[in-house]
This record gives C-alpha cells, sequence and structure tokens, in this order.
C-alpha cells in the first residue's frame, strides 16, 4: 500500500464542522459534526510521522497517535481502532472533551507553519465507526478470579480502573451515590460538549462485562451510607474514586443572597429539570475564567438568558480555561469582562448587580501564573443571577470516611505512595481528581487504568502467599 502520509504542506487543516451559533444556541447538541469517512482519512495523512512524537509524550495516557493516524490514512480503520483502545479506555470521549490545544494537538510540530493535526477528531471518528461496524466489544475475561474489588465512585477514574480489573477476571462493584454513573461526564460536564448517551453507552458495555453497580448508594457515615471499614471488610481491594465537589467560596459581601449560586448546582440542575435554577430571561453574571465557568456561560445562553457576562481576573490570554471554549461562547453571544474581579454581590433580599474591582496583572507567582492587583477602578453589571465558578477542592475525608489514619496533603486531597496509588490504608488506593484536585478527565482515565494495574500487582502478590480467601459480597 503506498504510503499517503506527510501531506501537511498540500493540504490544510479543517477541523471538524460547527453547527452555526445561531442554531445551537437553542439547543443542548453537541456543537462539532463528526468526520465523513473521506475527511478523516485526509486529516490523518496531514501526519509527518515523527520519530519522536510530541503528540504523544504530552497526551496523559501516551496514546501512540502517529501509529493510528497511519492507519486511519490507509482506511484500516479496525486496527486503527485496536490501536487507539489499547492505551485509552474512552478514546470517543477523549476524542469530543480534551483540551487537545493544550494537549496532544498544542505540541503537534506541524502547528507552527501548518496548524496541527486534528488529533482528537480522528481519534473520535475511529471509536465512533467502530461502534457503528461492532469492533467495540466488553472485555470479558477469560478466567474468574474470587477476588472482588469495591470501586467507590463511577467517574472516568472508577470506571476505567472497573473496566481493567474486571478484565483481568475480578468481581467488581462499582459503588456510586448518584443514580447513574459517569460523574462528572453525566452530571457536570454539559450536553453540548458531551452528550450523556455516549456515557450511557459505555455504562451499558461495562454491565455487560460483568461490573456490578450499586447505584445511589454513598459511601460514608451518614444515614443510609455504607461506611468505608465495612467496603474494606467486603472486598480484598478498595480504590476511591470519588472526585472533588467542594465550591471553592467567593469571600465578597452579599454571597449569601438569593440568586447568587453555584457553578456544579448550577450546571447539575439545568440537565435534570430545566426550570428549577433557569437564566431565562435574566442577565447573568458568571465569575471565573476557567472550563467551568465557560460551561455556566453557555448554558445560560441557551436558556435563553437576556444577557450573559463572564467576569474573570486576569485577561484572555492568562486564563485557565481552553481558548476554544472561550471563542465558542463568544460566538454564541457570551459577553467577557476581562481583569475583573468581584468586590461584592448588591441588592436587598435578592441579588440584582455585581461590583466589580478594575484588575492588573503582575509578575509570576510560584506557581508560574501571573498574579493581579487591583488597578483602582470599578465597574458594575447588572445581574439577576450570579453563578460562582471558582473551582473545587476535595472535603474533610478523613472525618467523611471516619478514616483517621487516611493521609491528605495539606490541600485535603488523598495522598498517595510515591510509586503509584497506594493510600495511607492497607489494600486501599485511590486516584483522579481525589488525588490531584480538580482536573481533567484523561488525567482521570490514565489514574484508572494504572491503579487497576497496581492493584491487580497487589492481589496478585498476596494471592502468591496463602491467605484466607473472601468470598465475594
Ligand atoms: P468524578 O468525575 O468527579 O467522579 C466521582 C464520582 O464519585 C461521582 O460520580 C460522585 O458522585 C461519586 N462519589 C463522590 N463521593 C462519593 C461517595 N462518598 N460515595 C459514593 N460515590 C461518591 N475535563 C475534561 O477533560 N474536559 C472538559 O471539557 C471538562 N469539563 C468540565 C466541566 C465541568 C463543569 C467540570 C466540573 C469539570 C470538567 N472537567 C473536564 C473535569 C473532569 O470532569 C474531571 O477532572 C473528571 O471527571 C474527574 O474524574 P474522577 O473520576 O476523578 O471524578
Ligand atoms: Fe489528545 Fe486527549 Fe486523545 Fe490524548 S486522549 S490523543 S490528549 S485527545
Ligand atoms: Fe504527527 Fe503532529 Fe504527532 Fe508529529 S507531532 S507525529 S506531525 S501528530
Amino acid at each position: 500500500m503506498s504510503e499517503p502520509m506527510l501531506r501537511f504542506v498540500s493540504c490544510s487543516q479543517h477541523p471538524p464542522e460547527k453547527r452555526p451559533a445561531t442554531e445551537r444556541r437553542h439547543d443542548y447538541h453537541e456543537i462539532y459534526k463528526g468526520f465523513s469517512p473521506d475527511r478523516a482519512e485526509e486529516q490523518a495523512s496531514r501526519c509527518s510521522q515523527c520519530g519522536i512524537p510530541f503528540c504523544a509524550s504530552h497526551c496523559p495516557l501516551e496514546n501512540v497517535i502517529p501509529e493510528w493516524l497511519r492507519l486511519a490514512a490507509q482506511g484500516r480503520l479496525e486496527e486503527a481502532y485496536e490501536m487507539s483502545s489499547s492505551t485509552n479506555s474512552f478514546p470517543e470521549i477523549c476524542g469530543r472533551i480534551c483540551p487537545q490545544d493544550r494537549l496532544c494537538e498544542g505540541n503537534c510540530v506541524i502547528q507552527k507553519g501548518f496548524r496541527s493535526v486534528t488529533i482528537g477528531a480522528v481519534e473520535r471518528f475511529i471509536t465512533e465507526t467502530a461502534f457503528e461496524e461492532g469492533w467495540v466489544k466488553p472485555a470479558v475475561p477469560v478466567k474468574e478470579l474470587k477476588q472482588s474489588v469495591g470501586i467507590v465512585g463511577s467517574g472516568p477514574a472508577g470506571m476505567a480502573c472497573a473496566e481493567r480489573l474486571r478484565a483481568e477476571g475480578y468481581q467488581v462493584h462499582v459503588y456510586e451515590r448518584q443514580e447513574k454513573p459517569g460523574g462528572l461526564m453525566m452530571y457536570g460536564i454539559p450536553s453540548f460538549k458531551l452528550e450523556k448517551t455516549i456515557v450511557e453507552r459505555r455504562w451499558r458495555l461495562l454491565e455487560e462485562q460483568g461490573i456490578i453497580f450499586h447505584l445511589g448508594q454513598a459511601i460514608g457515615a451518614g444515614d443510609g451510607e455504607l461506611p468505608l471499614e465495612e467496603l474494606r471488610r467486603q472486598h480484598d481491594a478498595v480504590f476511591l474514586a470519588t472526585g472533588v465537589y467542594r465550591a471553592r467560596q467567593v469571600k465578597v459581601p452579599g454571597v449569601r443572597l438569593k440568586g447568587v449560586i453555584e457553578a456544579l448546582d448550577y450546571l447539575k440542575e439545568s440537565q435534570e429539570t430545566s426550570d428549577a435554577v433557569n437564566a431565562h430571561g435574566k442577565h447573568v453574571v458568571v465569575i471565573g475564567g476557567g472550563d467551568t465557568a465557560m460551561d455556566c456561560v453557555r448554558t445560560a445562553i441557551r436558556q435563553g438568558a437576556k444577557k450573559v457576562t463572564c467576569a474573570y481576573r486576569r485577561d484572555r490570554e492568562n486564563m485557565p480555561g481552553s481558548r476554544q471554549e472561550v471563542l465558542n461562547a463568544e460566538e454564541e453571544g457570551a459577553y467577557f469582562q476581562w481583569l475583573a474581579a468581584p468586590e461584592a454581590f448588591l441588592g436587598d433580599e435578592h441579588v440584582n448587580a455585581v461590583r466589580l474591582k478594575e484588575m492588573r496583572l503582575g509578575g509570576l507567582d510560584t506557581e508560574g501564573r501571573r498574579t493581579v492587583e487591583h488597578a483602582g477602578g470599578h465597574s458594575t453589571l447588572q445581574a439577576d443571577m450570579v453563578i460562582c465558578a471558582l473551582g473545587f477542592e476535595a472535603e474533610d475525608l478523613p472525618e467523611l470516611w471516619q478514616q483517621p489514619g487516611l493521609a491528605v496533603t495539606r490541600w485535603g486531597t488523598l495522598k498517595v505512595s510515591s510509586d503509584g496509588y497506594a493510600t495511607s490504608l492497607p489494600g486501599v488506593f485511590a486516584g483522579g481528581d481525589i488525588v490531584r484536585g480538580a482536573s481533567l478527565v484523561v488525567w482521570a482515565i490514565r489514574d484508572g487504568r494504572e491503579a487497576a494495574h497496581a492493584i491487580h500487582n497487589h492481589l496478585s502478590q498476596r494471592a502468591s502467599h496463602p491467605q484466607p480467601v473472601q468470598e465475594n459480597a
């Protein structure tokens, strides 16, 4: 077969087509269309097959990107799928929601001068084709093991860990406090970035694989909750993947006024019952500059807000969120007020305005981010609804799980061993946001997969030393 690669000079970058902003403002469907087979082959063929592929070294899963791009360019899609799914548990999800501009594509060598290969869109195309063709099968184990593992939390970390362990033959039980699995992929990230049917499709495959989901079952010390200690007795190992959910507080006067709400409450409500907290006809101000803030802005637009403004204390170049998401929000009609930090939320009982301080950028802080300071000026924005999106941190976990021996970092996240995913409690492992702090789906998948490996090693060692075998719960 002739080599179709290195076409980046003759063939320009064509990212996947976006639905027009006028149309997408009114619905929650994904905004990007998938590639056609011809377009996917053409775009994959732009890859220059680097000997040292920086795209891959900047992918948290170290996907073998040039290999599956070459196979896709040759139309060998089943092989491309085999290869891409060998390192990624949910490639169709990463292809949709990884911030590729900061990861694989942002480090593609042809980016300067020719614009990067559209890696994420090709990854999505390969996996969607695999689903259509029936190549995606549950990884049913060839032999059953007696040992069981309890997984707390069914976000990407929990799901990826469950999938790998079950493939090895372990009896895998996933405990999830919500009614559906998926974590923030189900209850945080809006459908216009990731349709819920995509997550549900993976849920079905995991069930077909033989993983038992205990939905609506929280692990904790409250009424109806299952104590962690009990879980440790029932299973040979436990994996904690509960994410971070405590919202960082905006510390200004008026924060308790009606109409001031937390980002995740807003996003969750907007997915479940569209009328409970609704921005329709309102002046909405979103505080924050990350991806969560962008998701709130764009949800408020879809609910029919009169005007949506995002206020962020740094400028466009120094915001943590994806540039592409800002662009998408602007296309849909959002306003941005850069270098603006909240000083007070104004109103009697209900918020009616936000007073903002004008900020200016200073030098770099210890984490390499620009510091900000008050530049002197002020402005006021009309607001019937204020959504606070300053990020998330961990709860008091040793208290929540009544495990004083559970070591945490100074940020409250779980401490794990330097060589892996073991917590300070024997047989208890952890990964995803609960260890990293608020991060990305792709990192959670990596943690889930690697933790499964660590748990497998731990249980294999135990099995090779005579121990009483525990029956499954
Ligand atoms: P989670 O996804 O948070 O899953 C944890 C699960 O544990 C949840 O289902 C929770 O209900 C459950 N749980 C918690 N406590 C208990 C308990 N005591 N008992 C039982 N179950 C429990 N990342 C991207 O890569 N791209 C994006 O575009 C993106 N957009 C985002 C948008 C928003 C609004 C938010 C909030 C985050 C976004 N992220 C995005 C980040 C990403 O969603 C997270 O990094 C990722 O989901 C973390 O995975 P996890 O498995 O560690 O935790
Ligand atoms: Fe890029 Fe994410 Fe896919 Fe890795 S998993 S290749 S970072 S889109
Ligand atoms: Fe291909 Fe770009 Fe990766 Fe090089 S860096 S292998 S050109 S995708």
